[in-house]
């Protein structure tokens, strides 16, 4: 037990149906806390899954997971700086054991550095995710991820949610009260990480007085409405105009001077300064040859890169595996109260190669299998193998291949069981599991960081019987925080 957390309203079902579920959707529709749904018809959205009450998490564990993402954002930030060759040559080597994607971004990096690559500046938009460890009470990572960071935008708006059915009294019955006196936060991120595309635009060099920022996007996104509310913030509060453009449209949709490599909208001419990606991260987003030269075009382009290829392969679980081993990460870290700091959110994470770790950690995943999740070097959900699924896939697949995945010790949160997840048109209570994403960005060039900032959190949950997390992809819903 996680020492005494708020307790939860208590409802009954006919409460929460009648009086509670209105009030969220309403709120909902009304703010833009929605996704499309499954099937999407493009006209209507729908409520995004949230949970019903804030998930009770410890201030001290929510603050230690925000006062190591500075380190962490000047971590890959240096990283993806390639001083030395050390990713480089890590990526190089994990190409071999994914041809189909790890190797071809790889092979769009080198096509490029062999063409030059004339923007200097990158930017670095960062979502690092923790479980809470139930015995230390220690935030653990889950993974940092370097591109296309997501649920920025409607996790300001669960918390503001949280917050207002709080605030009005909705969750004290007929008192008019506030229920929880502990704080609910609202998370920054929809304004921050707008932001983070305002400060690359500012620190873009150009004669023209107006530049735009190019979203990539995927078609059919789901998540449409996330992205939208960074673009609406981007406007509003900078000024700044966005395009939405698939990698498919790139060659269609803009031109690049052959003599200054600055990249323009065509249809309006505009310049574009920043390239922000929200796909890009998996095979599928690339249907055929053109759409990864369409990548390359960007990746040359003067444009900044939000994230450049070299720091979207810094998030590769291999590197997250490689830095857990104190001598390469003493290596981009010389501080040791840093490292320290940074090391009291990592578990254990083993190579699978043929290397002695290896071969030990081979071992280990065969004989003790419910300790590990086994994890290749893909994005976006689904493609982990957890606990007894292990030894049966390692089989049937060749003993090479191996190599190219990480064994990771489970992280062991404990499950909330009072919350409600409100889904569609059902509510429920089940055991949750939450995960925290911290947000952060990073400006840089192969010597200097320009700008290192904390940007916001986000709480996901999803059901304690399910092992992938996943929103978008039906598993999860957002969720937001009361801190004691
Ligand atoms: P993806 O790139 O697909 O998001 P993740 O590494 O984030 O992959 O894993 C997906 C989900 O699996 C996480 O959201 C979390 O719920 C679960 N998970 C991953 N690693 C661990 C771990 N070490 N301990 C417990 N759960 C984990
Ligand atoms: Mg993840």
């Amino acid at each position: 037990m996680i020492g005494e957390y708020p307790k939860f309203p208590e409802f009954s079902r006919s409460e929460i149906s009648e009086r509670l579920v209105p009030e969220i959707r309403h709120w909902a529709l009304t703010n833009g806390l929605i996704m499309y749904p499954p099937h999407p018809d493009f006209s209507q959205g729908a409520v995004a899954p949230t949970t019903l009450y804030p998930t009770p998490f410890p201030r001290r564990s929510f603050d230690q997971a925000i006062s190591v993402q500075t380190l962490y954002n000047a971590l890959y930030a240096n990283i993806a700086q390639d001083r030395g060759e050390w990713l480089s040559k890590e990526i190089a080597s994990l190409a071999e054991f994914d041809p189909e994607f790890t190797g071809r971004l790889w092979n769009l990096y080198v096509q490029a550095k062999e063409k030059g690559i004339s923007q200097k500046l990158a930017l670095g938009v960062f979502r690092s995710d923790y479980l809470l460890d139930v015995a230390s009470l220690e935030v653990k990572q889950v993974e940092f991820n370097t591109v296309s960071v997501s649920f920025g935008g409607l996790s300001t708006k669960v918390g503001q949610l949280h917050k207002f059915l709080n605030d009005t009294g909705r969750y004290s019955g007929d008192s008019g009260q506030p229920f929880y006196q502990d704080e609910i936060p609202v998370s920054d991120s929809a304004f921050l990480l707008a932001k983070s595309l305002a400060e690359a635009v500012k620190h873009f060099q150009t004669n023209n007085s107006i530049t735009i920022v190019a979203f990539i996007v995927q078609k059919g996104e789901r998540n449409v409405f996330d992205q939208r509310i960074l673009e609406y913030n981007l406007f509003e509060h900078f000024g700044i105009k966005s395009i939405r453009l698939t990698i498919h449209e790139i060659n269609s949709k803009t031109h690049v001077d052959p003599d200054t490599s600055r990249i323009y909208y065509t249809p309006s001419g505009e310049e574009i300064s920043v390239v922000y990606f929200r796909a890009g991260y998996s095979p599928s987003d690339f249907v055929n040859e053109q759409d990864w030269q369409n990548r390359l075009t960007l990746e040359t382009s003067y444009a900044i890169k939000a994230p450049n290829l070299l720091t979207q392969l810094a998030g590769a679980k291999k590197i997250q595996q490689l830095l857990t081993d104190e001598s390469i990460l003493q290596s981009f870290i010389s501080d040791a109260s840093t490292r320290r700091k940074l090391g009291s959110s990592f578990v254990k994470i083993h190579p699978m190669d043929n290397s002695e770790a290896g071969l030990n950690a081979r071992k280990l995943a065969l004989d003790n299998p419910e300790m590990f999740v086994l994890k290749p070097q893909r994005e976006g959900g689904g493609n982990n193998i957890y606990k007894r699924d292990i030894p049966g896939f390692l089989e049937s697949i060749p003993e090479q291949d191996w190599s190219g995945y990480i064994l990771m010790e489970l992280i062991k949160p404990e499950p909330t069981t009072d919350n409600i997840v409100v889904k569609a048109d059902q509510f429920a209570q089940e055991p949750i599991l939450s995960e925290l994403g911290i947000f952060g960005y990073v400006l840089f060039d192969e010597s200097t960081i320009y700008l290192n900032e904390y940007a916001g959190w986000l709480l996901r949950s999803k059901s304690s019987s399910s092992d992938e997390g996943g929103v978008a992809a039906g598993f999860g819903c957002v969720d937001s925080v009361v801190l004691y």
